[in-house]
């Protein structure tokens, strides 16, 4: 059996950024990276910019094998972790080999949750999360005449945004009353409802969900849903959420929570020498306290760069602080999630601006500011985290904060 001082599972930006802050602290130690994904680290950001024809395929790409080699990671690519004996410090693969360590890093991230209804397996419908699931869009999307989208998330956003661009006419399926039911309030998804419209979505049909797939010579052809609609789409976008696969943990030792792989503020699970990062960990919301998955970009690669500099340097560690981020570009708009919006029982106010299209809406737990949802504000982002950070409670919040108007940046530096 092969050993090694660090073993990271998963080999996007949170593994790979757990393996080189290893390297970084560590520089004689063997380290290797068992990657389930072929080809080397790429932007999962981009992908949606790469099937709009706004940056070539290869620009997607953001490490290469000989940069791995170069800083003496061993990748064990397209094999998949498939059994965890954490008490034995051993990590069985798909390929039968068996890999001993001494240090461990989980960053498996997430896997898009799929539609379980009849023909959900035709051709033309889509998910989204790998590179090859980009390239198959680039290849249809040129013949669809029309598409559906399904869900509320923020990769049903992105489908819907490509589907725009492409002049393509998109309905959309939300099982809530209206769009982004968790983070906004009637007002503000009357708001960008009434903005996706302008852009060609349409219709949008709430308070329903599919239960069929009609396609013909194995291609979609419609979408059915429970309360009798019946939609034409030769493609079928699914955005409707994003789950943890952690079967192979199952007897590991380590402790799985509701939404991923339980890892305390160091980032450490409950055995000592494992760690979790990325969209894979549930952490402690350093705002709010409550335990929940992350599913971004900048929280990834921090959470990685972390884990691993706590498991090369435990003499050294330091707790994950970071305010949770998602900020994205759309129909002109841009629409940004800041800090925890999902903590119950706490107050959240809202701001709409019909004339100048801002809307914001924040949410307080405690007497303080822990998360946000800004459209069109993209000048109040900096000021929120500030003021998320500093845990101060804001005076007056629900009157402040109810201002379209209302000067963060000037509370923030208070
Ligand atoms: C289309 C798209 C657009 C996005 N846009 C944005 C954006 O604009 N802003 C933003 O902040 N975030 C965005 N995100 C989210 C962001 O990309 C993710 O939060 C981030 O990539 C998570 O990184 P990760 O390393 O934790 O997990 P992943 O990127 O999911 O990487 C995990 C890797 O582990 C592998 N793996 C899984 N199980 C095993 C196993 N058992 N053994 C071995 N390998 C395994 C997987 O194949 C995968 O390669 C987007 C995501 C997608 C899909």
């Amino acid at each position: 059996m092969e050993k090694f001082d660090y073993l990271v599972a998963g080999g996007g930006v949170a593994g790979v950024s757990a393996a080189e802050e290893i390297r970084k602290q560590d520089p004689a130690a063997r380290i290797a990276l068992v990657s389930g994904e072929q080809q080397p680290l790429y932007s999962r950001v981009l992908l949606p910019h790469y099937v709009k024809g706004l940056v070539r395929r290869d620009a997607v790409f953001l490490r290469t094998v000989e940069r791995y080699a170069a800083a003496g990671i061993t990748v064990l690519a397209g094999d998949w972790a498939v059994r965890l004996d954490a008490a034995g410090r051993t990590l069985h693969l798909k390929s039968g080999a068996a890999l001993v360590f001494e240090k461990f890093v989980i960053a498996t991230g997430g896997t898009p949750l799929p539609l379980m209804i009849p023909g959900a397996q035709a051709e033309g419908v889509s998910r989204f999360q790998t590179i090859q699931d980009a390239d198959a869009m680039v290849a249809r999307l040129p013949t669809v005449k029309r598409a559906a989208v399904v869900g509320s998330s923020f990769i049903a956003l992105e489908y819907l945004a490509i589907l725009c661009k492409f002049g393509i006419p998109a309905a959309l399926v939300v099982r809530g009353p209206h769009v982004f039911n968790g983070f906004l309030d009637p007002d503000g998804a009357a708001f960008l409802e009434a903005h996706f419209r302008k852009q060609g979505v349409g219709p949008i049909v709430r308070n329903d969900r599919l239960v069929a797939i009609e396609s013909h010579a194995g291609a979609v052809r419609a979408i059915r849903t429970e309360r009798g609609e019946r939609i034409e789409a030769d493609f079928v976008g699914v955005g409707i959420g994003l789950g943890r696969d952690t079967a192979w943990l199952l007897d590991s030792g380590v402790a799985i929570g509701t939404a991923g792989v339980r890892a305390d503020a160091y980032l450490e699970t409950n055995v000592p020498g494992v760690f979790a990062a990325g969209d894979a960990a549930e952490l402690v919301d350093p705002l709010t306290g409550r335990s929940r998955a992350f599913g971004n970009w900048s929280h990834a690669t921090l959470s990685g760069k972390l884990a691993g500099h706590n498991a090369a340097r435990p003499d050294q560690k330091s707790a994950y602080d970071h305010i949770s981020v998602y900020s994205i570009q759309h129909f002109g708009y841009s629409i940004a999630v800041l800090g925890d919006t999902g903590a119950p029982g706490g107050a959240a106010i809202a701001a709409l601006d019909r004339d100048t299209e801002r809307y914001g809406r924040f949410f307080l737990h405690e007497g303080r500011l822990v998360g946000a949802v800004l459209i069109n504000r993209n000048k109040d982002q900096a000021a929120l985290v500030a003021l998320m950070k500093s845990r101060q409670p804001i005076a007056n919040a629900e009157e402040f904060l109810a201002r379209p108007n209302a000067d963060l940046a000037a509370l923030a530096a208070a």
